[in-house]
């Protein structure tokens, strides 16, 4: 077989893994037998350039920046939908349309998904560029992020026509968003609102690589242009699903109205169990020929009704609008509620975001607003019953400075949040700081919570993290629902903190956007805190994985007086500031500039361990060979053609052993 052959093979082999898993959900390889044929494909791809296929599986993880999304005119406009709200609305509608049709009418019901709309067009089975609904005549070009969603097929399989548009929602499924928001939350970042908003937000992200790594799904349910002899709605999924595209299984063909009432009823309760956002159902004329017929008004299909799920909305009279201040000055405007039943909880509290969404919704004190209860955990206030405002109802006048501090709030350039710049000492930044400092992922104190720590800060026996190293038994057992016992354990778990490893500690100084992950980056990098202190933020920018805003952040953190004080305190408390002895031990410059490729399965250490070892000694783990690589390291198993590709190349393949010897020099 030639390279090309071989190239080929691998795509078509990968495609169809890809289609199995994030399709039809049913993958039949594992993760790691999938990642082994892509860096095979990576390796031979990388050789022969000259194959360059834009739409290989391999580049599915994103890389190109797009500084402006072109705009492009839609093929067909893509519309928006009517809705009903009762069985009434619908049966009219059914009166509506049996004027204007012959013969009887079946109804396709689908769920309505709650993302953001794309029209993807393929041409010759390719993909060829994916665009935004904007105004529905013409949206945004947002192709190179589209294609790093893996349930995108690039390339289509089975009969296709040749050029066509087929319509569907992106969306970010909970689990995967509730993830994204733990990391930011972690991070000391404000987490993201809503699914539907983050998943809209990331086919607009420049970097495309950014977007790859977000967990997006893409659900399809509409094919416009050419029609390859299909004649109904029905159809056309079944057809679309056999092409390669994800249609969610869950529609149904329906023949009355009170089939459709039927559907609707079955998923208000069962959606729960869907792994997405859906805030409805749509409800379509089944037959090709009788939408033609019935054709559009100026906004949306005749042939068409969405149905909104409505059980999880209700109206209550917005009392008062508070504003909570996070760790980092991050100002979250609440709105406090008149008690209300939502989806088997009471509701007494909603978020409003931030200054634009009480403005975009013109949401005042007194106002009778609507509530709902999405995805989220956090009920959200979605609008306002203009009827009933009050004549005399003042418009809401975002604070301008610090509920807690008084301090002036700023707001940076392009982002939706005001902030409390006084960080040294508003109280709920200092208490929120402290919470950080103690949490499980970072110093992980035991017999020490959330609230003790407010209460601490409140009596005025700390200020700052350093400060709970000064605390006695004795000023802890006066405190509110402490006992002799539990102020012993208290004292206990801030010594036992000493022992907490460097990079915890460093996570657990709450320094924006340096997250666990970021911590052990720069912790690794520069082994103790004065080194980090040190380092320029071009320094800083030039450490693997770590990019500007990091860098910036890390900077200003330590530029500041008072935190290169806090850290002076810390280490004069015996906290770990740098990579212990032993760790340090371990680590060397011997494997500086050399590249390891790790292959097949080991006896001594493990995989994880090697690469360890790699990297602790100066090395750099790559994942295919290429001709600049130094060593592979081959245990038992190494797939056939790595060791073929070694030889062609020169490479030394050398043994767990000779690898071991490589290090204790
Ligand atoms: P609306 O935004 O309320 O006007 O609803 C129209 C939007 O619903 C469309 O633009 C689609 O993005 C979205 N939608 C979600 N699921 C479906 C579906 N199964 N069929 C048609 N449109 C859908
Ligand atoms: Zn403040």
């Amino acid at each position: 077989m030639d390279i090309k052959e071989q190239i080929n093979q691998l795509r078509e082999e990968l495609r169809e893994h890809n289609h199995k898993y994030y399709v039809l959900d049913t993958p039949v390889i594992s993760d790691y037998e999938f990642d082994i044929k892509l860096k095979e494909l990576q390796v031979l791809e990388e050789k022969h350039p000259e194959f360059y296929d834009p739409n290989s599986p391999t580049l599915r993880v994103g890389g190109s920046i797009t500084k402006n999304f072109e705009t492009v005119v839609h093929d067909t406009r893509m519309y928006s939908l009517d809705n009903s709200y009762s069985k009434e609305d619908l049966l009219d509608w059914e009166t509506r349309i049996k004027k204007l049709v012959d013969g009887p009418v079946t109804y396709t019901c689908e769920l309505k998904y709650d993302g953001a709309s794309i029209s993807l067009t393929y041409e010759n089975g390719v993909l060829l560029r994916a665009v935004t609904r904007g105004d529905g005549i013409q949206g945004d070009n947002v192709t190179t992020n589209v294609k790093t969603i893996k349930s995108v097929p690039l390339r289509l399989t089975g009969e296709y026509p040749d050029r066509f548009d087929i319509r569907g929602e992106i969306v970010l499924p909970y689990d995967g968003f509730a993830k994204m928001n733990q990391e930011r939350i972690a991070a000391g970042e404000e987490p993201y609102a809503n699914p539907r908003n983050t998943a809209s937000g990331s086919l607009k992200l420049q970097d495309s690589s950014e977007t790859a790594r977000r967990p997006l799904d893409c659900l399809l349910y509409n094919l416009s242009g050419e029609r390859l002899g299909i004649r109904s709605q029905y159809e056309s999924l079944a057809k679309a699903r056999e092409w390669g595209f994800k249609v969610p299984q869950e529609s149904k063909l329906v023949s009355s109205i009170d089939g459709v009432l039927e559907f609707v009823n079955y998923w208000d309760e069962k959606r729960r169990d869907l792994p997405y956002e859906t805030d409805g159902v749509v409800v379509k004329v089944n037959d090709l020929q009788q939408q033609d017929e019935l054709g559009y008004t100026a906004k949306a299909p005749r042939w068409a009704m969405a149905y909104k799920f409505k059980a999880e909305q209700v109206m209550t009279v917005l009392n008062e609008i508070t504003y909570q201040v996070g760790r980092t000055g991050a100002i979250t405007p609440v709105a406090n509620l008149e008690p209300v039943q939502l989806a088997g909880t009471t509701v007494k509290r909603a978020s409003l975001h931030n200054a634009d969404q009480i403005e975009k919704l013109d949401i005042r004190v007194h106002d009778t607003v609507f509530v709902e209860k999405g995805g989220e955990i956090i009920p959200k206030i979605i609008g306002v019953d203009f009827q009933k405002r009050k004549i005399n109802s003042i418009p809401t006048e975002y604070i301008t400075s610090c509920p807690e501090c008084n301090t002036s709030l700023t707001r940076k350039e392009g982002e939706a949040q005001h902030y409390c710049p006084n960080d040294q000492e508003c109280p709920p930044q200092i208490i929120g700081r402290i919470q950080h400092y103690i949490s499980r992922k970072a110093m992980d104190i035991d017999g020490l919570g959330g609230e003790t720590v407010a209460l601490l800060v409140k009596e005025g026996l700390i200020a700052d993290y350093a400060d709970l190293y000064a605390l006695t038994k004795e000023q802890v057992i006066p405190l509110e629902r402490m006992a002799e016992k539990s102020a012993e354990n208290l004292i206990e778990g801030i010594l036992k903190s000493k022992e907490v490893t460097f990079e915890r500690v460093l996570f657990g100084l709450g320094i924006r956007y340096v997250g666990e992950t970021v911590a052990k980056k720069l912790a690794k990098h520069y082994k103790n805190i004065d080194a980090i202190i040190a380092a320029t933020e071009e320094a800083l920018v030039n450490v693997d994985e770590i990019g500007i805003k990091i860098a910036q952040s890390v900077r200003e953190f330590f530029d500041i007086e008072q935190n290169r004080q806090l850290i002076n305190r810390l280490k004069k408390y015996g906290i770990q500031l740098e990579i212990s002895a032993e760790k340090l031990a371990n680590q060397s410059d011997v494997l500086q500039g050399k590249i390891f490729v790790v292959s097949g399965v080991f006896e001594k250490i493990s995989r994880n361990e090697l690469k360890k070892l790699i990297e602790d000694n100066g090395g750099k783990v790559s994942s295919s060979i290429s001709s600049k690589t130094t060593y592979v390291v081959a245990g038992a198993n190494m797939g056939p053609s790595k060791s073929e590709k070694a030889n062609k190349l020169g490479i030394p393949i050398i043994s767990e052993d000779d690898f071991l010897d490589l290090v204790k020099k």
